[in-house]
């Protein structure tokens, strides 16, 4: 267990997290809702330090970043558990599982991996990075020192204070907006879309920013939803944001089928009407 940051003693031995906007109130021997963070006697302690479910040398492309060291491979890795419940998750095997399976890793391995592979960069990616926190910042501070990039693939849900912390850090990020409802973020995701909006500005502020949207047939696939969403896009960090539109497929608790490539075609038609760079993903 290592020491976690961002929390506060409430009353007694209860402890409150505050690294995401879920902010929960975690009793004495128990976890807070990503299952990463637990408090033993008025101490939190993230549960995931320099523990990997994967680490592997991808195209920047696969983030999806396509306007940041295009045709670049980057070393990428993840832990396990997730903030968010997304009933469709693509990686629910590592977001959800509680027992996925851990790795040792130090962050001073991490680059020393980097290095001999010539990746430009490390890449916190397959689940949720933010609540790696304390991995997450110990190696992108000694990965900036090497010369090497940071990149986060990220649902952008995370409390202003650490995230302006780790900024400086970071040279690009990906991060999911999954709707523009707020009711979708909570029944769908089980978290909120305020501070996902939040978390874009912020970044656009600090370093290259790219936005995902997973177009889910009948959740978030109508033509005002696409509209709503490239018009938030367009005015709050400008036509040239890179948009990437991704492929649903059926996964984790959602059985609806594939969502049908002329959706996509439709959302990209809408949003090129604003945006200078979108893309199709899954396709
Ligand atoms: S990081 Fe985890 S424990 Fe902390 S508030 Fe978010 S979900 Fe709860």
């Amino acid at each position: 267990m290592h020491d976690a940051l961002y929390y506060k003693v409430t009353d007694k031995s209860n402890v409150q997290c505050e690294l995401c906007p879920k902010n929960c109130i975690i009793k004495n021997n128990n976890t807070g809702y990503c299952r990463s963070r637990k408090n033993v006697e008025g101490k939190l302690y993230s549960l995931i330090y320099g523990k990997t479910t994967g680490i592997a040398l991808d195209p920047i492309e696969k983030k999806p970043l396509y306007h940041f060291h295009p045709g670049e491979m980057i070393l990428s890795l993840g832990t396990r558990g997730c903030n968010f419940g997304c009933i469709f998750c693509q990686n629910w095997h590592i977001s959800q599982d509680p027992d996925a399976y851990l790795d040792a890793v130090s962050p001073e391995q991490i680059i020393s991996e980097a290095l001999r592979l010539h990746s430009f960069g490390v890449a916190y990616t397959y689940n949720e990075p933010f609540i790696w926190y304390e991995f997450v910042l110990d190696t992108a501070q000694l990965a900036k020192k090497h010369g090497l990039a940071n990149v986060l693939v990220s649902n952008g849900y995370v409390n202003p204070e650490p995230l302006e912390k780790l900024l400086p850090f970071i040279g690009a990020m990906n991060i999911d907006l999954k709707s523009m409802d707020d009711d979708f973020y909570k029944k769908i995701c089980k978290g909120t879309l305020y501070p996902v909006l939040e978390t874009i500005k912020r970044a656009k502020d600090a370093c290259h920013v790219e936005l995902t949207n997973l177009v889910i047939p009948t959740l978030n696939d109508s033509d005002e939803h696409f509209e709503r969403l490239t018009d938030w896009v367009f005015d709050n960090t400008g036509a040239d944001t890179p948009l990437h539109f991704s492929r649903y497929f059926p996964c984790y608790e959602l059985n609806l089928p594939p969502t049908p490539k002329e959706t996509l075609q439709r959302a990209y038609n809408i949003a090129r009407k604003k945006l200078n760079f979108v893309y199709l993903g899954n396709v």
